[in-house]
């Protein structure tokens, strides 16, 4: 495959990193993932935005505009169409730069490391509650940072919470914050659906601003009479719930149908589901 690597477009065999690079080093960096049908991407401007938000709040910057980022991933789709298909994701990681010594102040004038690739993902999602893709959860008390906003580069804190879900036999894992209250999952968003009200915790440091949570909350304020809250959500409430959501850019909108050993609603995809899946699959194109 051709990935990007700091101008260039080579071969994945030829990129090379240094191992002083921050990014390697500290976790020093900020990544995004944007995924695309059929060479049309997904919300490509909020994920841009994200990022160039990110590595603001890290003073990090790679010099390179949204027209700069719209040609870059353009191309490393159609470079890479033959290989993976229609469709595709692109992975973008920024680092701050290769340092000639393990230091953690940031050095100056360094120059920041831009790698991206573009990996092959399966089909859209159906809004078919016989195709949907469902989850078993577990849930946990967040330990992470408290920068969970920024899509940092430093993921262990992630990692680790979801290989505890999936070592409990569960694909993710729903964290709660020492008051009791939803923060997100190990790489998704939950929304939380009771008498045809979908809720999701308001965005804080608590958790990433996902671009599949912000798309939905959008196209359903505009294209649907279902009231949406941002607001806290208890551990009572998730058990309480109807239906369970995650979402993420690959995922799009995940029913869950197990919470431990608790069957979430009637154990089935949910009516809302399908009405959000709906919605999502027509508008998803529209930022
Ligand atoms: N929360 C975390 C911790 C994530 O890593 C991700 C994405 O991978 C999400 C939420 C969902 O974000 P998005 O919808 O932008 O993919």
């Amino acid at each position: 495959s051709i990935v990007y690597l700091n101008g260039d477009f080579i071969p994945a065999a030829e990129a090379r990193i240094s191992p002083m690079d921050r990014g390697f080093l500290f976790g020093d960096g900020i990544y995004e993932v944007i995924p695309s049908y059929n060479g049309r991407f997904v919300g490509f401007k909020p994920h841009i935005a994200r990022m160039q938000d990110g590595l603001a709040q890290l003073s990090i910057d790679p010099g390179l505009s949204l027209a700069d980022w719209q040609a870059l991933c353009q191309r490393l789709l159609a470079d890479n169409n033959g290989e993976n298909g229609a469709n595709q994701a692109v992975y973008i990681q920024v680092s701050r730069g290769t340092d000639t010594k393990r230091n953690h102040a940031f050095p100056a004038n360094i120059k920041a490391t831009v790698f991206a690739y573009a990996f092959p993902i399966a089909a859209e999602p159906l809004a078919d509650k016989s195709k949907a893709t469902t989850y078993n959860v577990v849930t946990g008390q967040d330990l992470r940072w408290q920068r969970c906003h920024i899509k940092s580069t430093s993921l262990l804190g992630n990692v680790l919470h979801y290989q505890q879900g999936y070592a409990s036999g569960a694909q993710e894992i729903l964290l709660f914050d020492k008051d009791g209250n939803l923060t997100e999952g190990a790489a998704v968003n939950v929304f939380v659906i009771k008498d045809g009200v979908i809720a999701t915790p308001p965005l804080s440091n608590k958790l990433l601003p996902g671009i599949t949570r912000l798309l939905l909350l959008n196209i359903l304020r505009k294209h649907s009479n279902i009231v949406v809250e941002e607001r806290d959500i208890s551990e009572q409430e998730v058990f309480a719930a109807d239906e369970i959501w995650l979402t993420s850019s690959s995922k799009e909108i995940a029913p869950v149908l197990k919470v431990n050993e608790h069957t979430v609603g009637t154990g089935e995809v949910g009516d809302v589901w399908l009405a959000a899946q709906q919605l999502f699959s027509v508008h998803k194109y529209d930022e």
